[in-house]
């Protein structure tokens, strides 16, 4: 977790918070009531190549507690949800 703490104070200092979308935003509406248009409030960690996105709050409940596996696309693999890192952005609340 330690890695990816820098990689947040880099992103405050370069993007406006408010600006920040949720960026699953080709997940369909109604699985995990994920809405397009939320803001990110999880930078989430794949255990395997430390690939990263941004998601929201709904999205992100959804992942850490009642998916099975979350696929990472850059490796094809698929991980059990707690070997993925759900990291709060500054100012959200822990899922
Ligand atoms: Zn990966
Ligand atoms: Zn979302």
């Amino acid at each position: 977790m330690l890695d990816t703490i820098p990689d947040i104070e880099l992103l405050i200092e370069l993007v406006d918070m408010e600006d920040l979308r949720c960026g699953d935003v080709n997940h369909p509406r109604g699985i995990s009531f994920h809405t397009a248009e939320a803001s990110a409030e999880f930078l989430i960690v794949a255990p395997c190549c430390g690939d990263r996105g941004l998601l929201c709050r709904t999205r992100s409940y959804y992942l850490k507690y009642q998916a099975a596996t979350i696929h990472c696309m850059r490796c094809d693999a698929r991980w059990a949800p707690d070997r993925y890192q759900f990291i709060p952005l500054p100012g959200v609340l822990p899922i």
